[in-house]
């Protein structure tokens, strides 16, 4: 195998040619132990950045093998890699004056939630490390001379200070596997406690700002304190510590136990941001984020309205009976729209959720339409009940709890009509939490609301499966069989179409919406192989990825490209992102 003078070699020959003879480069080269892949050359210097790995053995790196010994803790050593590989690279690659993404060298690592991703790939043998980079260029040519001081030795410095146990703080690392594992423990104690959240005392909800997800900071800030009557202690598999507090193997909090559980307090006291913290503690959070001991079961799926989206065949009969006018698509018993409104939108949204085996649901009134939530006594007065077509959340919540297990978390501070429904109401005051379940159910028995309970259209019974037609998940596009990809974290291009994903609130990362998206494309080889129900297809692809690796959803990968800019999304957006394809039918 060449080695790394050989590229330099190569590189400096090249020097001033056209940018194309960087295709020479392909290839693997020894790096004196340590290998160099050059898996993909771009093709000018504006193009998608070309893609590298970089292979140190474990006899060299010398990474603690108990730091990586399952898949919980070497999800989070991949993770903390990826992070070191990052900063090392921010330090040391120098700024290149050279055309388009001249010199630029990134790797795919995490923001605030640590997910299972593909940017650090860990093996008893090897550690690798993915990147991408842009070959430098004056205009044109090839900056060969740049490039080899690049690839030959800036770039392995700075990654091997990533990669290697010597380079690396060891305190840290093992802190924030063993915060991962933590956080991955307790949601496990979630089970066992008949809980679905839990809010260690102490957590910083508040984010910066509302396009930051890192933590307020400051001294307006609150800390999270639980009630004492909802408080409860869990076990950590790894002694926390906190500022100089000696370590402690438990942690206290508030635990939201399964059933109906109510948000309640005035405008601007705390109540979204306690439930966003809910919504993001399906994943683990870095240390020092202020929710690393926040941790929500990982089946919440939140729900919002969505008008205007595109709804597929899906049961909404449970909360919609019939719809005015004929046309096709009315039936709510297989309703379809290319344009839903407020309150179908949100009928869908549920019934998809839990067809995709969603085990608890999060709402927040912010984001819920009103007539599907609730209607009063005047309404109902004014409005003859033949006339309206919903049946209320507030009328089903019960029975989605009782007949099928669902619990529900609801940010409701403008209606009491959930007083009856709630088995435990929680009031943010100045953000501060306080248990006013007794006041709360005291008032719904002194003051019995005037409405009356909408008679159930139909039970919320499982719905009939729902088998994708492959025919109609079509991601060609001109020449190309397969041509998707994620625009950001909120849309993906799949063939001619755009999936608009703005309304999925538990997507979080860019990489998961690329990894949606060519989960889609396996979705649609599995309809083609078999006729199978939209749930046993997720089944069938989430064994696969926790079997062979969230890298068998690339098909590119055969091409010899790395996929290292793949984090692993839930089955839950997997199949919300389908259910938004507008061209979407069924068998
Ligand atoms: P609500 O939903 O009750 O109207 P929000 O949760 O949206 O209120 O919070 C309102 C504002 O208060 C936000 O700007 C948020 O960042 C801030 N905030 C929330 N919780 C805290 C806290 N514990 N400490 C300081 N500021 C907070
Ligand atoms: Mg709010």
């Amino acid at each position: 195998m060449p080695d790394s003078d050989a590229l330099a070699e190569i590189l400096e020959r090249i020097d001033g040619r056209g940018y194309r003879a960087y295709r020479d480069i392909r290839g693997a080269f020894d790096f004196a132990g340590a290998l160099l892949y050059i898996d993909h050359v771009q093709s000018d210097p504006f193009a998608a950045p070309s893609k590298l790995r970089f292979r140190v053995p474990m006899e060299r790196a010398q990474l603690p093998s108990e730091l990586f010994r399952d898949r919980v803790r070497e999800t989070a050593l991949a993770d903390f890699l990826a992070r070191r590989i990052r900063d090392a690279l921010q330090e040391e690659i120098p700024r290149s004056t050279g055309t388009g993404k001249s010199g630029r060298v990134s790797i795919d690592a995490g923001g605030q939630e640590v997910l299972e991703r593909c940017a650090v790939k860990l093996t008893p043998d090897w550690v690798e490390a993915r990147l991408s980079v842009g070959l430098p260029a004056s205009g044109r040519r090839a900056r060969g001379r740049e490039a080899a001081q690049l690839l030959c030795r800036i770039l392995p410095s700075a990654v091997e200070r990533g990669l290697l146990w010597a380079e690396l703080p060891h305190d840290e690392t093992r802190d924030f596997v063993h915060c991962i594992e933590n956080q991955e423990a307790l949601r496990r104690e979630l089970g066992h406690h008949e809980l679905v959240a839990f809010v260690a005392n102490g957590s910083i909800l508040p984010r910066k700002s509302g396009d930051s997800d890192r933590p307020l900071t400051g001294e307006e800030v609150v800390p999270f304190h639980s009630p004492p009557s909802l408080e409860v202690e869990l076990e950590l598999p790894n002694p926390f510590r906190s500022g100089g507090t000696p370590p402690t193997s438990t942690v206290r909090g508030m635990g939201i136990p399964r059933g109906i559980t109510l948000i309640v307090g005035g405008g601007y006291h705390g109540k979204s941001t306690l439930l966003q913290a809910l919504e993001r503690g399906i994943h683990p959070h870095v240390p020092g984020d202020g929710r690393e001991r926040v941790v929500s079961a990982g089946q919440l799926a939140k729900i919002r309205a969505e008008d205007g989206r595109a709804v597929t065949g899906v049961d909404i009969s449970p909360f919609v009976g019939e719809l005015p006018g004929t046309g096709e698509g009315r039936d709510t018993r297989c309703f379809s729209s290319q344009d839903a409104s407020g309150s179908t939108s949100q009928a869908a949204t549920i019934a998809e959720a839990l067809e995709a085996g969603a085990g608890g649901l999060l709402m927040d009134e912010d984001t819920c339409a009103t007539n599907f939530m609730v209607r009063d006594d005047r309404m109902q007065a004014l409005v003859a009940s033949e006339n309206e077509p919903i049946t209320p959340f507030v009328d089903r919540i019960r029975e989605l709890f009782e007949t099928r297990g669902i619990s529900t978390v609801l940010v409701m501070g403008g209606s009491g009509a959930y007083f009856e429904a709630a088995d435990r109401v929680i009031a943010m005051n100045d953000y501060r939490a306080e248990d006013v379940t007794e006041a709360a159910h005291a008032i719904a028995h002194a003051q019995p609301t005037a409405r009356v309970p909408t008679e159930a259209c139909a039970p919320i019974g499982p719905a009939a499966p729902r088998k994708p037609d492959p025919r109609s998940l079509d991601p060609s596009r001109g020449r190309r069989d397969v041509k998707v990809d994620a625009r950001g974290c909120e849309r993906i291009a799949f063939g001619t179409s755009e999936i608009d994903l703005r309304g999925l609130e538990q997507l979080f990362d860019p990489s998961q919406t690329r990894a949606i998206a060519l989960a889609l494309v396996r979705i649609r080889q599995h309809a083609q192989e078999t006729p199978s129900s939209l749930s046993q297809i997720l089944d069938a692809i989430d064994s696969a990825i926790d079997a062979q690796g969230l890298e068998t959803l690339d098909p590119f990968g055969s091409r010899g490209e790395h996929p290292g800019s793949l984090a692993r999304p839930r089955r839950i957006e997997i199949a919300a992102a389908l259910n938004r394809l507008r061209s979407l039918q069924l068998r």
